[in-house]
């Protein structure tokens, strides 16, 4: 039986095993492991990539989330409206720096944050607004933007899962008034290990992001605030630096894969595809193809992986429903949107390398689950 994984990191590596190895060998021969030239280098490049005047590298995506809160100064007895159906690390963020995440609900033909949900959850402690462009997918940034210009809210892009895609033409990151990555190895830019990075236009905000990842030192051994240790590798930097030149023909590969899905799932009974708007403004990256199993959605999963076809649940159980957020009194069927999708979704095999006969494979099985019999 052949098998389909639902990621396979391994066949990018071979593709470009020799440049990463070279790069690796560098900054091990160096000497110097943290900070320096590959560092630099890496902001400089992520920066102009992603088309703001800054960019500041660190650890992970929570990290550059926690980050972002902080150099905003948003803290206990301050709200911040997020999407109840994302990687927990987006609330988490939130709650690290003792401010209160607010869920409000998704669109669930996108997945992504409901701008009029948002409107509606605005009180006078909310300081910011934290979208996630969730799987690839831009959120509604039009009337997100709006809302936060009209009450004086921040954005915080939760990016960690689309590096490189666009909104009415401009990258994710340089929308909003902080973008947030993470190079986490699944993510569409991934490191050999973690890495994260805050992109902002604002240079005040960009120093005194620098000061806190740096233990607060606004110069060196002086620290005028609490801050911590959040450092991008240099061989992390070295690796990204050279990836970051193939990201745009990964993500275009990921388009195609998409495509092949979408045709070929048209008329499949039972499951419904990511949405595709003509004249969307929203162009994704597709860090996940992820589709909604109407019924027995678990049954189809288990049934599939018995196939040797690997897929994934991104997310079963929503955030404001999670254990850490039990205090804050969210019931079931408060946010239906979000609920409906943790139990519907189920995502497909999706990476760049991913072949069109493997792609034929998933879908034939998962066409024969779902036929009616
Ligand atoms: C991966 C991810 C994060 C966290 O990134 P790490 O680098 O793993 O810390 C945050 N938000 C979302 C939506 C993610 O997918």
């Amino acid at each position: 039986m052949s098998v389909v994984p639902q990621l396979d990191l391994s066949r990018q590596y071979q593709q470009i095993r020799p440049q990463v190895e070279q790069a690796a060998l560098e900054v091990l021969a160096s000497g110097r492991y943290i900070g320096g030239t590959w560092v630099a280098r890496f902001e400089e490049a992520f920066g102009q990539y992603v088309g703001t005047g800054h960019c500041i590298a660190c650890n992970s995506g929570t990290d550059a989330l926690y980050l972002a809160l902080r150099a905003l100064d948003i803290g206990p007895g301050d709200e911040v409206i997020t999407s109840p159906f994302s990687f927990i690390a987006t609330a988490e963020a939130i709650s690290l720096v003792g401010a209160t995440p607010v869920f409000v609900d998704i669109d669930l033909a996108s997945f992504n944050l409901d701008p009029a949900q948002a409107a509606a959850a605005i009180t006078p402690r909310t300081r910011a607004l934290l979208p996630v462009h969730l799987f690839g997918r831009p959120a509604d940034m039009a009337d997100l933007l709006a809302l936060a210009q009209g009450h004086q809210l921040a954005v915080i892009e939760d990016c960690a899962q689309a590096t490189g895609a666009t909104w009415a033409g401009r990258p994710v990151g340089s929308l909003g008034t902080v973008g947030c990555f993470s190079f986490y190895p699944t993510k569409n830019l991934g490191a050999c290990g973690d890495g994260g990075a805050v992109t902002t236009d604002d240079p005040a905000l960009a120093a005194r992001l620098r000061q806190i990842k740096e233990h607060g030192q606004s110069r060196r051994y002086y620290s005028d605030t609490v801050g911590v240790n959040s450092r991008l590798d240099a061989i992390q930097a070295a690796l990204l630096t050279l990836k970051l030149a193939h990201l745009d023909t990964w993500n275009a590969a990921r388009q195609r894969v998409a495509e092949v899905y979408d045709q070929g799932l048209a008329d499949c009974p039972g499951l419904v595809r990511p949405a595709v708007v003509p004249g969307d403004k929203a162009r994704s990256v597709w860090n996940q193809y992820t589709v909604r199993i109407l019924q027995d959605r678990d049954r189809v999963q288990a049934e599939l992986a018995t196939q040797g076809i690997g897929t994934a649940l991104y997310y079963p159980i929503p955030i404001h429903l999670q254990p850490l957020y039990a205090a804050l009194g969210y019931r079931e069927g408060q946010l239906p949107q979000a609920e409906q999708a943790a139990r519907e979704v189920l995502s497909l095999p999706m990476f760049p390398e991913l072949t069109e006969a493997e792609q034929d494979q998933v879908m034939t099985r998962l066409k024969s689950l779902l036929a009616p019999r």
